[in-house]
Protein backbone atom coordinates (compact mmCIF):
# COMPACT_ATOMS: atom_id res chain seq x y z
CA UNK A 1 0.00 0.00 0.00
CA UNK A 2 1.56 3.76 -0.39
CA UNK A 3 -0.30 5.55 1.07
CA UNK A 4 0.08 8.11 4.12
CA UNK A 5 -2.30 7.03 7.00
CA UNK A 6 -3.10 8.86 10.00
CA UNK A 7 -4.84 6.94 12.66
CA UNK A 8 -6.28 8.13 15.78
CA UNK A 9 -3.49 9.81 16.88
CA UNK A 10 -3.14 11.71 20.15
CA UNK A 11 -1.03 13.70 21.40
CA UNK A 12 -0.08 15.20 25.21
CA UNK A 13 2.45 17.11 25.92
CA UNK A 14 3.14 16.44 29.83
CA UNK A 15 4.65 20.27 31.78
CA UNK A 16 7.56 18.92 33.91
CA UNK A 17 6.20 21.94 36.44
CA UNK A 18 2.68 21.74 37.79
CA UNK A 19 1.84 18.38 36.62
CA UNK A 20 -0.86 20.12 33.91
CA UNK A 21 -0.78 18.77 30.50
CA UNK A 22 -2.05 19.61 27.10
CA UNK A 23 -3.89 17.52 24.58
CA UNK A 24 -2.27 19.07 21.40
CA UNK A 25 -3.81 16.07 19.28
CA UNK A 26 -6.97 14.58 19.97
CA UNK A 27 -7.89 11.63 17.82
CA UNK A 28 -6.99 12.63 14.63
CA UNK A 29 -7.67 10.41 11.59
CA UNK A 30 -6.76 11.58 7.67
CA UNK A 31 -5.06 9.21 4.94
CA UNK A 32 -2.87 10.71 1.97
CA UNK A 33 -3.33 8.91 -1.22
CA UNK A 34 -0.03 8.68 -3.29
CA UNK A 35 -0.16 11.93 -5.77
CA UNK A 36 -2.90 14.01 -3.37
CA UNK A 37 -1.94 17.28 -2.65
CA UNK A 38 -3.02 18.41 0.90
CA UNK A 39 -2.98 21.76 2.61
CA UNK A 40 -3.63 21.59 6.73
CA UNK A 41 -4.80 24.93 7.77
CA UNK A 42 -5.64 26.33 11.46
CA UNK A 43 -5.02 29.09 13.73
CA UNK A 44 -2.02 29.01 15.91
CA UNK A 45 -1.76 26.53 18.81
CA UNK A 46 -4.20 24.57 16.95
CA UNK A 47 -1.93 21.19 16.67
CA UNK A 48 -0.20 22.05 13.19
CA UNK A 49 3.51 21.56 14.19
CA UNK A 50 2.64 18.71 16.31
CA UNK A 51 1.18 17.35 13.67
CA UNK A 52 3.88 18.18 11.13
CA UNK A 53 6.29 16.73 13.78
CA UNK A 54 4.62 13.54 14.09
CA UNK A 55 4.51 12.81 10.54
CA UNK A 56 8.13 13.90 9.95
CA UNK A 57 9.40 11.42 12.65
CA UNK A 58 10.56 13.96 15.26
CA UNK A 59 8.49 12.91 18.12
CA UNK A 60 5.87 10.19 18.68
CA UNK A 61 2.22 10.37 19.04
CA UNK A 62 0.82 9.79 22.52
CA UNK A 63 -1.28 6.90 20.93
CA UNK A 64 -2.56 5.52 17.77
CA UNK A 65 -0.41 5.34 14.46
CA UNK A 66 1.23 6.63 11.34
CA UNK A 67 2.09 4.36 8.58
CA UNK A 68 3.61 5.86 5.49
CA UNK A 69 3.37 3.02 2.51
CA UNK A 70 2.33 0.30 5.00
CA UNK A 71 5.32 0.73 7.57
CA UNK A 72 4.30 1.92 11.44
CA UNK A 73 6.36 5.18 11.88
CA UNK A 74 6.46 4.11 15.89
CA UNK A 75 8.14 1.35 15.19
CA UNK A 76 11.14 3.38 13.43
CA UNK A 77 13.57 3.16 16.06
CA UNK A 78 15.23 6.01 17.29
CA UNK A 79 18.63 5.70 15.31
CA UNK A 80 17.04 4.68 12.27
CA UNK A 81 14.73 7.73 12.20
CA UNK A 82 17.37 9.99 10.42
CA UNK A 83 18.09 7.08 7.59
CA UNK A 84 13.95 6.44 7.28
CA UNK A 85 13.45 10.25 6.90
CA UNK A 86 16.19 10.51 4.50
CA UNK A 87 15.25 7.78 2.28
CA UNK A 88 11.66 8.68 2.31
CA UNK A 89 10.66 12.30 3.38
CA UNK A 90 11.51 15.28 1.41
CA UNK A 91 11.27 18.58 4.15
CA UNK A 92 10.75 22.41 2.69
CA UNK A 93 10.61 24.63 5.63
CA UNK A 94 9.67 28.16 6.25
CA UNK A 95 13.89 28.87 7.04
CA UNK A 96 15.43 27.08 4.31
CA UNK A 97 18.15 25.87 6.47
CA UNK A 98 20.80 26.14 3.90
CA UNK A 99 25.13 26.24 4.54
CA UNK A 100 26.11 29.23 3.48
CA UNK A 101 29.79 27.56 3.15
CA UNK A 102 28.38 25.35 0.40
CA UNK A 103 28.11 26.11 -2.97
CA UNK A 104 24.14 25.66 -4.35
CA UNK A 105 25.09 22.61 -5.72
CA UNK A 106 26.52 21.12 -2.69
CA UNK A 107 23.49 22.20 -0.96
CA UNK A 108 21.66 20.13 -2.93
CA UNK A 109 23.82 17.55 -3.15
CA UNK A 110 24.02 17.40 0.40
CA UNK A 111 21.03 14.87 0.70
CA UNK A 112 22.22 12.56 -1.54
CA UNK A 113 26.00 12.77 0.05
CA UNK A 114 24.34 11.68 3.49
CA UNK A 115 22.42 9.09 1.51
CA UNK A 116 25.88 7.27 0.18
CA UNK A 117 24.73 8.21 -3.71
CA UNK A 118 27.19 7.36 -6.97
CA UNK A 119 28.35 11.14 -7.70
CA UNK A 120 27.34 9.90 -10.99
CA UNK A 121 23.84 9.17 -10.01
CA UNK A 122 23.73 13.09 -7.71
CA UNK A 123 24.91 14.45 -11.29
CA UNK A 124 22.47 13.05 -13.45
CA UNK A 125 19.36 13.94 -11.00
CA UNK A 126 20.44 17.16 -10.95
CA UNK A 127 20.70 17.31 -14.70
CA UNK A 128 17.24 16.49 -14.78
CA UNK A 129 15.95 19.25 -11.82
CA UNK A 130 18.39 22.52 -12.12
CA UNK A 131 16.71 23.22 -15.27
CA UNK A 132 12.88 22.99 -14.43
CA UNK A 133 13.52 24.64 -11.14
CA UNK A 134 15.66 27.66 -12.75
CA UNK A 135 18.84 27.28 -10.96
CA UNK A 136 21.27 26.30 -13.99
CA UNK A 137 22.92 29.49 -13.40
CA UNK A 138 23.13 29.47 -9.66
CA UNK A 139 24.94 26.16 -9.63
CA UNK A 140 28.08 27.78 -8.42
CA UNK A 141 26.76 30.31 -6.28
CA UNK A 142 26.40 30.52 -2.27
CA UNK A 143 23.78 30.92 -0.57
CA UNK A 144 24.15 34.52 0.23
CA UNK A 145 24.68 35.65 -3.26
CA UNK A 146 21.43 34.67 -4.53
CA UNK A 147 17.92 36.16 -3.42
CA UNK A 148 15.49 35.11 -1.09
CA UNK A 149 13.03 33.24 -3.56
CA UNK A 150 16.03 31.59 -5.29
CA UNK A 151 17.26 30.23 -1.39
CA UNK A 152 13.84 28.41 -1.57
CA UNK A 153 14.01 27.17 -5.06
CA UNK A 154 17.47 25.58 -3.83
CA UNK A 155 15.54 24.20 -0.48
CA UNK A 156 12.75 22.41 -2.62
CA UNK A 157 15.43 21.16 -4.99
CA UNK A 158 17.45 19.55 -1.98
CA UNK A 159 14.06 18.65 -0.46
CA UNK A 160 12.91 16.77 -3.58
CA UNK A 161 16.51 15.64 -5.25
CA UNK A 162 15.98 12.15 -3.24
CA UNK A 163 13.03 11.44 -5.15
CA UNK A 164 10.41 11.45 -1.72
CA UNK A 165 7.74 9.14 -1.37
CA UNK A 166 6.21 12.50 0.51
CA UNK A 167 7.16 16.29 0.71
CA UNK A 168 6.51 17.71 4.19
CA UNK A 169 6.27 21.61 3.72
CA UNK A 170 5.73 23.60 6.96
CA UNK A 171 4.75 27.43 5.44
CA UNK A 172 6.86 27.08 3.11
CA UNK A 173 5.73 30.31 1.70
CA UNK A 174 5.87 32.14 4.90
CA UNK A 175 9.33 33.88 4.63
CA UNK A 176 8.73 34.79 0.76
CA UNK A 177 7.02 37.97 -0.91
CA UNK A 178 4.04 37.67 -3.57
CA UNK A 179 6.16 36.70 -6.46
CA UNK A 180 8.93 34.32 -5.23
CA UNK A 181 6.00 32.74 -3.07
CA UNK A 182 3.86 32.52 -6.16
CA UNK A 183 7.05 30.88 -8.04
CA UNK A 184 6.82 28.04 -5.55
CA UNK A 185 3.50 27.55 -5.32
CA UNK A 186 3.75 26.90 -9.59
CA UNK A 187 6.92 24.51 -8.66
CA UNK A 188 4.85 22.64 -6.18
CA UNK A 189 1.88 22.06 -8.67
CA UNK A 190 4.25 21.01 -11.30
CA UNK A 191 5.84 18.63 -9.31
CA UNK A 192 2.31 17.53 -8.13
CA UNK A 193 1.33 16.71 -11.56
CA UNK A 194 4.23 14.64 -11.98
CA UNK A 195 2.70 12.73 -9.38
CA UNK A 196 4.64 14.09 -6.13
CA UNK A 197 2.21 13.84 -3.07
CA UNK A 198 2.66 17.22 -1.02
CA UNK A 199 1.60 18.02 2.35
CA UNK A 200 1.95 21.23 3.39
CA UNK A 201 1.20 23.21 6.38
CA UNK A 202 0.12 26.99 5.65
CA UNK A 203 -2.09 29.99 7.19
CA UNK A 204 -1.96 31.61 3.71
CA UNK A 205 -5.36 31.16 1.80
CA UNK A 206 -3.31 31.63 -1.11
CA UNK A 207 -0.66 29.06 -0.86
CA UNK A 208 -3.83 26.24 0.18
CA UNK A 209 -5.84 27.11 -2.92
CA UNK A 210 -3.36 25.28 -4.54
CA UNK A 211 -3.97 22.28 -3.16
CA UNK A 212 -6.44 19.60 -3.99
CA UNK A 213 -7.63 19.02 -0.39
CA UNK A 214 -7.59 21.08 2.69
CA UNK A 215 -7.99 20.02 6.51
CA UNK A 216 -8.99 22.56 8.52
CA UNK A 217 -7.36 21.85 12.33
CA UNK A 218 -9.04 23.20 15.21
CA UNK A 219 -7.91 22.51 18.59
CA UNK A 220 -6.54 19.28 18.11
CA UNK A 221 -9.08 17.95 15.53
CA UNK A 222 -9.75 17.70 12.23
CA UNK A 223 -13.04 19.90 11.91
CA UNK A 224 -13.59 20.10 8.31
CA UNK A 225 -12.00 19.24 4.69
CA UNK A 226 -12.56 21.04 1.77
CA UNK A 227 -11.61 19.12 -1.56
CA UNK A 228 -11.31 21.11 -4.91
CA UNK A 229 -14.36 21.72 -6.75
CA UNK A 230 -16.15 22.57 -3.43
CA UNK A 231 -17.19 19.33 -1.82
CA UNK A 232 -17.41 20.12 1.78
CA UNK A 233 -17.28 17.07 4.18
CA UNK A 234 -18.12 17.62 7.90
CA UNK A 235 -16.72 15.61 10.43
P1 LIG B 1 0.26 25.24 15.84
O1 LIG B 1 1.44 24.72 15.08
O2 LIG B 1 -1.03 25.02 15.12
O3 LIG B 1 0.45 26.66 16.27
P2 LIG B 1 1.20 23.56 18.01
O4 LIG B 1 1.22 22.16 17.52
O5 LIG B 1 2.50 24.31 18.06
O6 LIG B 1 0.11 24.38 17.18
O7 LIG B 1 0.57 23.61 19.46
C1 LIG B 1 -0.63 22.90 19.82
C2 LIG B 1 -0.84 23.01 21.33
O8 LIG B 1 0.17 22.27 22.01
C3 LIG B 1 -0.69 24.44 21.85
O9 LIG B 1 -1.57 24.55 22.96
C4 LIG B 1 0.75 24.51 22.30
O10 LIG B 1 0.94 25.48 23.30
C5 LIG B 1 0.98 23.10 22.82
N1 LIG B 1 2.38 22.66 22.66
C6 LIG B 1 3.06 22.53 21.50
N2 LIG B 1 4.30 22.05 21.70
C7 LIG B 1 4.40 21.85 23.03
C8 LIG B 1 5.43 21.36 23.89
N3 LIG B 1 6.61 20.96 23.40
N4 LIG B 1 5.18 21.29 25.21
C9 LIG B 1 3.99 21.68 25.72
N5 LIG B 1 2.97 22.15 24.99
C10 LIG B 1 3.17 22.24 23.65
P1 LIG C 1 4.25 27.78 14.78
O1 LIG C 1 4.78 29.12 14.39
O2 LIG C 1 4.62 26.69 13.85
O3 LIG C 1 2.80 27.79 15.16
P2 LIG C 1 4.74 27.64 17.62
O4 LIG C 1 5.10 29.04 17.96
O5 LIG C 1 3.39 27.10 17.96
O6 LIG C 1 5.09 27.38 16.09
O7 LIG C 1 5.81 26.67 18.28
C1 LIG C 1 7.18 26.78 18.04
C2 LIG C 1 7.88 25.64 18.77
O8 LIG C 1 7.65 25.72 20.19
C3 LIG C 1 7.40 24.26 18.34
O9 LIG C 1 8.51 23.39 18.24
C4 LIG C 1 6.47 23.82 19.46
O10 LIG C 1 6.49 22.42 19.62
C5 LIG C 1 7.05 24.53 20.67
N1 LIG C 1 6.00 24.93 21.61
C6 LIG C 1 4.81 25.51 21.31
N2 LIG C 1 4.08 25.70 22.41
C7 LIG C 1 4.82 25.23 23.45
C8 LIG C 1 4.61 25.17 24.86
N3 LIG C 1 3.48 25.58 25.46
N4 LIG C 1 5.59 24.63 25.61
C9 LIG C 1 6.71 24.21 25.05
N5 LIG C 1 6.98 24.24 23.72
C10 LIG C 1 6.04 24.75 22.94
Amino acid sequence: MKRLEVNNIKKTYHTRLGGTSVDALKEITFSVEPGEYVAIMGESGSGKSTLLNLLATLDQPTSGSIKLNGQDLNQVKEQDAAIFRRNHLGFVFQDFNLLDNFSVKDNIFLPLVLAKKPLVEMEKRLDALAPKLGLVELLEKYPYEISGGQQQRVAAARAIITEPELILADEPTGALDSKTSAQLLALFQQLNQEGQTILMVTHSTVAASHANRVLFIKDGQVFNQLYRGNQTNEQ
